[in-house]
């Protein structure tokens, strides 16, 4: 029997770095922010609706979608970005859901993995039999955001502060992986989690 795992986590808790191990294990990996680009691609019916909705100017001269220009206007404002993501996310949901559907056709007995920084604020949980969250102290969190990303600390906290409180997050997690420790720490964590996993 195939096992399907939502991984989630704040933002720079290390979810990419917990994914990245457990692909190397042997999981198959879903990247919700994968297919949250594909779908507003050029000709996309989400991308059609967010011309219509938002208007031309979000659009540049490619057909292209203007993330940076959108990013601006709903992240200041709160309605558009409701607006937003009630073009979006029913679309990438049901992406997601085909792809869990058609991975757990073709490969039996295996650990797909959704990395998902949103799978909660989503309600992507029921999609998933297994809810991780890969959880960090506020101060590493906040080092390596403004490391990674080249940004102040003020806009570092703002950053994590618009998020989901961690503590929020942890209500819903089956397992907690604490990524406040070094790569090779974590390493060791993932491995020996899979290990029972797959047992
Ligand atoms: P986002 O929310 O932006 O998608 P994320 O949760 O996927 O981020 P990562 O990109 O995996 O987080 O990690 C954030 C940064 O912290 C990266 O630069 C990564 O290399 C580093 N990092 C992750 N885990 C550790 C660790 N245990 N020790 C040191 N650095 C780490």
């Amino acid at each position: 029997m195939s096992k399907t795992i939502g991984l989630t986590g704040g933002i720079a808790s290390g979810k990419t770095t917990v994914s990245k191990i457990l692909e190397l294990l042997g999981a198959i990996i879903i990247d919700a922010d994968l297919i949250a680009r594909e779908v507003v691609k050029k000709g996309t019916p989400a991308l059609k609706s967010i011309e219509a909705v938002f208007g031309k100017e979000f659009i540049t001269k490619d057909g292209e979608l203007n993330r940076k220009k959108l990013g601006v206007h709903v992240f200041s404002n709160k309605k558009a970005l409701e607006k937003l993501n009630s073009i979006t996310h029913p679309i990438i949901i049901n992406h997601i859901q085909n792809q869990i559907i058609e991975l757990k056709k073709n490969n039996s007995n295996s650990i797909i993995v959704l990395d998902a920084a949103l799978l909660i604020e989503m309600k992507l949980t029921s999609l998933v039999d297994e809810v991780w969250v890969v959880a960090v102290t506020f101060e590493e969190q906040l080092k390596r955001l403004m490391e990674r990303d080249g940004l102040s600390k003020r806009q570092a906290i703002d950053r994590i502060n618009s998020q989901m409180n961690i503590e929020e997050k942890k209500a819903y997690a089956d397992k907690i992986i604490d990524n406040s420790g070094g790569l090779s720490q974590l390493e060791a964590l993932i491995i020996n989690i899979w290990k029972n996993i797959k047992d």
